[in-house]
């Protein structure tokens, strides 16, 4: 439909065909989202994972936001040997040029790495290569294996300099906890920098959102049950202008001998994290924190996660736990509606 026939249309609705006084200051041209009736919207694939970008906006809007994350997997793609990260691991410890992005996740990973004694540590991808979980071809490493690879395992170990960075010889960084958070946060700034006002990007789980639905009404997120890896909600959680990223076991995992192994690893054992959790959602306005706060509250565990989120606050948690219980923390208890049927407990927790 051609904008002017839509807001014709729209104002004869609005008005309900009744005169209005006109309006002597000119009128200010709206921005495409805010007349948009049908959104821009693709499916891209990118940082090892199926996006689907919905922009009540532009074709343009769609595309810088294509062209941004793009350009965040080419930077930071551990396996691109063109990406600043490839290069920081292959440099024998000399320092490489890296460029903003590069450099604000480092100091992310750094300083969750502080908050967390280590349950986020950027540097454990030769121990999750071990297992497997860069190829697929999985396997269980020997204790002796992983002693070895954990003694060049260390987050602070990567320095930032002005405008390079430098990881010893002999250690490998990956930013695929944090990455799809922060490229999630970054697309949604430049929506809103463009003047959109309403958009939803589902990026593999990670879920981000720009204001409200146009009709003003929340998002509506279903969070997934861990235990219905095929599908299935958990609950719904209704989201505004935040994002909502979620860690679970049931993602990427491998079985031997019935005993279940995923990806994401405790760095003091260098063996898959056992710490009650099946699934961490975290809720807030900076994507990159709630990503990198998934993996590593996941890793510590319900008691470790709630510290955290006592200590630090500024974001919300789901925590489900494998004997069904669902930790909500307050200040979701409004927005987030546990699916009755389930079986879960849900315990609300207060600061
Ligand atoms: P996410 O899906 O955001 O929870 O991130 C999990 C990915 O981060 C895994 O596939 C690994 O590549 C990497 N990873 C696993 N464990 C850790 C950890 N403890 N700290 C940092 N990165 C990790
Ligand atoms: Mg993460």
């Amino acid at each position: 439909m051609k904008r002017p026939l839509l807001c014709a249309l729209v104002c004869a609705l609005l008005l309900g065909g009744c005169t209005q006084p006109v309006q002597p200051t000119p009128t200010p041209t709206p921005h495409p989202s805010d007349v948009a009736v049908a959104p821009a919207e693709s499916t891209i694939f990118a940082m090892d994972t199926v996006m689907i970008l919905r922009v009540y906006g532009s074709e343009e809007d769609l595309d810088a936001i294509t062209k941004r994350i793009n350009g965040l997997e080419a930077d930071l793609s551990v396996t691109r040997e063109t990406s600043q990260v490839w290069k920081v691991n292959h440099a024998k410890g000399a320092p490489v040029t890296v460029g903003q992005d590069f450099i604000a996740l480092a100091e992310l990973a750094h300083e969750l790495g502080e908050r967390t004694g280590g349950a986020l540590d950027i540097t454990m991808y030769p121990v999750v290569r071990a297992w497997g979980f860069t190829t697929s071809e999985y396997q269980i490493p020997d204790q002796g294996t992983l002693d070895t690879l954990l003694e060049n395992v260390d987050y602070a170990a990567l320095t930032v300099d002005g405008t390079t960075a430098a990881l010893p010889e002999g250690m490998e960084m990956d930013l695929g906890a944090v990455a799809k958070g922060y490229a999630g946060e970054m697309a949604a700034d430049l929506l809103r920098e463009r003047g959109v006002t309403s958009a939803l990007l589902n990026m593999g789980g990670n879920v981000q959102t720009v204001g409200a639905k146009p009709d003003g009404s929340p998002w509506r997120i279903g969070i997934q049950d861990p235990n219905q890896p095929t599908g299935g909600y958990l609950g719904v959680l209704l989201l505004k202008d935040q994002a909502a990223v979620t860690s679970g076991g049931y993602e990427r995992y491998f079985e031997q001998d019935g005993v279940r192994y995923w990806h994401i690893m405790d760095p003091h054992t260098g063996a898959p994290a056992r710490s009650g959790l099946t699934s961490v959602t975290i809720v807030g306005d900076k994507g990159g924190l709630c990503d990198g706060l998934s993996t590593s509250l996941f890793v510590l565990g319900v008691e470790g996660a709630l510290d955290y989120w006592r200590t630090y606050g500024g974001f919300e948690a789901i925590l489900v736990d494998e004997n069904n219980n669902v930790w909500l923390t307050g200040g979701l208890k409004d927005t987030f509606t546990l699916q009755d049927s389930l079986g879960y407990t849900l315990h609300v927790v207060e600061e």
